[in-house]
Parts: structure tokens; sequence; C-alpha cells
């Protein structure tokens, strides 16, 4: 859709006029201070991912004037979010909120709706509030990124690793309840959060888990990080992909420093990855690969370099694999098909044992051959996989940007079993999808055990309105097509949460009708990021918003 930014600005949240959004305006200036209320009034900046907007999608996918915001606001404490949320109530406002706004891929920082109000809880709730060396846990507010943590360790000298994504400047407890992804054995954040502070939209407070037994003389409750499920029903998954209140303190655990070895494992055929998986389900479901491991796709070696593609190719079309073979043969992995980054973990016995194990099992595919970081050149991408397997954040993996020119990337991001059959209709539909619209595939799975993440992240240059129409083509295709076959995203970019929410429809659609009576319950006027996950509130409900 089209959707010019003239007129008067900014633009205003849905069924609210000039008038009462001013008067709405000047009230929460009242309360939080003029300095904490900025109005998206202003021409857009994209930025760059350390200096990242939080007005709208600085990937945008849409027009870049589309998923804008109509303000921000910056609480500084709990109460702050009390207050703001009781005041959208008030005015019927839509609040969107974010806790860096680095979701880049995602959606960045913007709202689903047009003109919400953004609570960017980011700038000025980022104290790291507790670190428990004993114990390895913490206690964070929203606006702690990963290097903010890790420095924050490093000063308490013990010995313990936080679990980084691929881009360490996003915010811990945002990417945790985002459900995002790391690579040491703690990669799964969300199952490593241990407690949470909860505003409600009501504008009530809750804490989770043991967090709810208050502490002797009203300290916090010794156990809130150290157990996960306290007593009743377990609600903590509810504020995680949803729509359900605004989450201001969160417990994470952190890993003791165990030592590392990372390795890489080169595989020679486009075909191997069927057998390659199969050699990983065994080995993971027993914890020989000690981590999150992923499996790339060789064009990847290209990428990382931060070279752009007019450097290998010169074509519009998606780069030939002859191409990408005559630019691989020359670069340190060489002619193969597959490269695999793992790490093992545990004093050097063990990982020399774990280690040996991985060896054998993977020569059984011909032609494979494994490798130590140091047979690599310095400058290789192994390094920057060295760092964040051992807990040091990192964000080389922006490099990748650099391939197309004003370079912003969507993820299409399906999850089936660990088996080389399903990993296989995946891998067939994206890579016959990405050449239809015309793009190079960059497929990586992430594997957990007995699930992988297949990761193929769409490179768009953001000034090309054609290459954006035919992103969305390819990834509405594509969820549709994995859909049928039974396999879903485990997260998306905003545009695409009411289509990916409409597969997970068995009994028709019984879970989101689930979702729908939680949200009208704990949000009857609909004010908290209407359509996140593609729960729409019963206000917003059928008029015209999903897509
Ligand atoms: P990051 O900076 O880690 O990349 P964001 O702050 O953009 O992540 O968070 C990702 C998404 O998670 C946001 O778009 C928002 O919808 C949701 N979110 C983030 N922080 C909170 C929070 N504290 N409470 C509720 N939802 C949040």
């Amino acid at each position: 859709p089209s959707v010019p930014r003239e007129g008067e600005l900014p633009v205003l949240p849905p069924d609210v006029d000039r008038e009462t959004f001013n008067k709405a305006v000047a009230e929460i200036k009242g309360s939080l201070g003029e300095e904490n209320v900025e109005l998206n009034d202003k021409p857009l900046v994209d930025g760059w991912y350390m200096e990242h907007p939080n007005t709208h999608d600085a990937f945008h996918i849409v027009q870049q004037s589309e998923l804008v915001s109509s303000a921000t606001v910056f609480p500084g404490s709990t109460e702050d979010v009390q207050t703001i949320v009781r005041w959208a109530n008030k005015y019927l406002i839509p609040v969107f909120p974010i806790s860096m706004g680095r979701n880049l891929g995602y959606g960045g920082a913007a709202p689903r709706v047009r003109g919400s109000v953004i609570v960017d809880l980011g700038r000025r709730m980022k104290k790291v509030l507790k670190v428990d060396g004993q114990n390895a846990t913490c206690i964070v507010e929203p606006g702690v990124s990963y290097f903010a943590l890790y420095e924050e360790i490093q000063k308490t000298g013990y010995p313990l690793w936080i679990d980084p994504p691929d881009v360490g400047g996003g915010s811990v407890l945002g990417n945790a309840i985002d459900r995002g992804v790391g690579y040491t054995p703690y990669g799964d954040h969300f199952a490593n959060h241990c407690g949470m502070e909860v505003v409600l939209p009501s504008g009530e407070v809750v804490r989770t888990g043991m967090g709810a037994l208050p502490g002797k003389n009203g300290a916090d409750n010794p156990s809130w990080q150290a157990f996960q499920h306290a007593y009743g029903p377990s609600v903590d998954g509810i504020f995680s992909q949803s729509n359900f209140g605004i989450v201001t303190k969160m417990g994470m655990w952190l890993m003791p420093d165990t030592g590392n070895q990372s390795y890489v494992i080169t595989f020679p055929k486009d075909d191997d990855f069927e057998q390659i998986i199969e050699i990983i389900r065994p080995l993971a479901l027993n914890r020989i690969l000690g981590n999150i491991p992923q499996l790339r796709n060789v064009i990847q070696e290209l990428a990382v370099t931060g070279k752009p593609k007019s450097h290998f190719y010169q074509g519009k079309d998606p780069m030939p694999r002859e191409v990408i073979r005559s630019h691989a043969k020359n670069m340190p992995c060489g002619d193969v098909a597959w490269v695999f980054y793992g790490t093992v973990y545990g004093p050097e016995e063990t990982r020399d044992m774990q280690l040996d194990i991985i060896r054998r099992e993977f020569a059984k595919v011909p032609g494979s051959k494994f490798m130590l970081p140091h047979e690599l050149p310095k400058d290789h991408y192994v390094h920057s996989r060295v760092n964040v397997c051992s807990g040091t954040p990192e964000l080389r993996e922006l490099d990748w940007l650099n391939w197309k020119p004003n370079g912003a990337h969507l993820f299409f991001a399906p999850i089936t079993p660990t088996k080389g059959e399903d990993a296989r209709v995946v891998h067939e539909l994206v890579t016959r999808l990405h050449k239809k619209w015309g793009f190079d595939s960059f497929p990586t799975w992430c594997v957990a055990g007995r699930e992988m993440h297949y990761i193929a992240n769409i490179v768009y240059d953001r000034a090309d309105d054609d290459e954006k129409r035919r992103a969305i083509g390819l990834m509405r295709e594509m969820v549709a097509e994995a859909a049928a076959e039974g396999y879903g995203e485990y997260r998306t970019h905003l545009i695409f949460m009411d289509q990916v929410a409409r597969t997970y429809g068995w009994n028709n659609q019984a879970l989101m009708r689930l979702n729908e009576t939680l949200k009208d319950a704990l949000d009857p006027n609909g004010i908290l990021a209407p359509g996140r996950a593609g729960i729409w509130p019963k206000r917003f409900r059928g008029k015209g918003y999903e897509l």
C-alpha cells in the first residue's frame, strides 16, 4: 500500500482526532516531563543498526512512511510505564512497547498499527539490577544490551558468560521475549529467562514465578531467578511474542565459563545436507554437540566478507551456482557447498573426546574437511563465531548488508524436526521460490536438538520498490507453501504476523480464539500493541487491519 507522509504530522492514532491527541500529549508530557515525549513529526531517518530510529522500521519492506508512530514516550521506571498504560486507556491510544527497537528484520522499532505511540523502555530503563555470581543469574531492565550486560559481568570478575545472538546491540530482555536465539548451550533465550515483572494493560504490575512471593521485609524473593515455575499456572509464556503486558524486568540465567573449542567442517556437495542433518541429530540428542551449531550455505562465505554482490557478479539475477563456486574456490573454505560452525564446551579432556566423535561421525560424508579456527585466516568469519559461541557480543553479522545497496533484510524462519527429509522439503521450496522471485538464497540451519530453525535471510535494496514488492511476494509464498507442508515460522516481521498466525489454525483457529479471549480479558480497550503476533483486540478485529 502507498502511504505518503504528507499533511499535518505526526500521523494520528486510529480514531483519535488532532485536538484530542494534542491534549493527550500535553497530559503525558506533564506526567513524564517534556523531554520524555517526542512527536514523530520530523523527516524519517533510517540511520544504521547502532543509531536506529525509534519512529519507524529502519528496514522498511513496505513504504518507509507506512509503519510509523505518532510519538515516542520514554518511561524511567515501572511506575512511569503504569502511568503511560493508564493514559493510553483514557484516550484509547494504542501503545507499542519496545526495549531497544533493534529488532531489524522483524520490524525494528515500528508499531504494527500506524500512529501508535512507541513506549521506548530502553533509553532510560537500562540498569543491570543484579548479578548473582554464585548462582549465575542476573536481572535486567529492557534497555540492557548484550554489550552492556557483557561489560557489567566483566566488571564483576565472575567467570560467567551471556548468550549473545548474531548481533549484540539488541536488548537482552527484548530478544528473550521475542524468543530470539543464540548459539551457546543457553541459546534458547526464552527458556533461559527466569522471572519477570510485567505491567498489564490495566496498569496493574505482576511478578511471575517465585517473584510473586514477597521476600523477607519486602525484599525481592531470593529464589526469583532460581526457579522458573513456582506455583500455579505458568504464565510467563503468554508475555512472549504477544501483546498481553509490558515487561519491565527480567531474570536471565548466565552460563559458567567452562572453556570452549570451536571448529568448522566443510562439505563438498549441495546434496550433502540430508546426510549431514542425519549425523547431527544423534550427536545433538546425546549432547556431543555442545551448542546450537549452524550449517550455512557456501554463498555466505562470500556475503560475510562484507563485499557487495557486485564485487562477485554483475548480473541482476540470483548468482548462478557456477559463479559462487568460482569465487568460493579462492576463499579459505574452498569450493564446497556447506560450512558447519560448531563449538564444544567443558574441560579440555572432555572437549577432546567430543571432538574425536564429531570428527569421526562427520567424516562419513565423503570429501568433508574438519578445521580448527587457527587454521583459517585471522579475518575469517569463524573468529566472530568463536566470540558469539563463547559469550562475547559481535557486530560482524551486519557485514551481510553490504550485499545490496541500501541493504536491508527479512527473515523466513520455519521450524522442522532435525531430520533430513523435512529439511529437504523446506530447502527445496525456499530455493525454488527465491529463484522465482529473483533473490539469492542464503540458507542456514540452526540446530537445537530435536528441531532446527531454518533461517532464510532475504537481503533487499530498500530504495528499490520493485525489489521490496518481490521480497514480500517471496515471503508470502514461502509462508503459505511451508504451511501447506506442515511447517511454521517461529517469528516474523510485523507485516506477516497475521498470515503466520493464521497458519497456526488447527481446529478452526482454536489457538487464536484462545489468544483473543485472553486479549479481550486483559486489554478490553485494545490499547497494547494491537495486531502483534496476529492478535487483534475486539476494538480492531475485522475492521480491515489484518493483512
Ligand atoms: P531488540 O532491541 O532486542 O532487537 P526490541 O526491543 O525491538 O528488540 O523487541 C522486540 C519486540 O519485542 C518488540 O518489537 C516488541 O514488540 C516486543 N517487546 C520488546 N520489549 C518489550 C517489553 N519490555 N515488553 C513487551 N514487549 C516487548
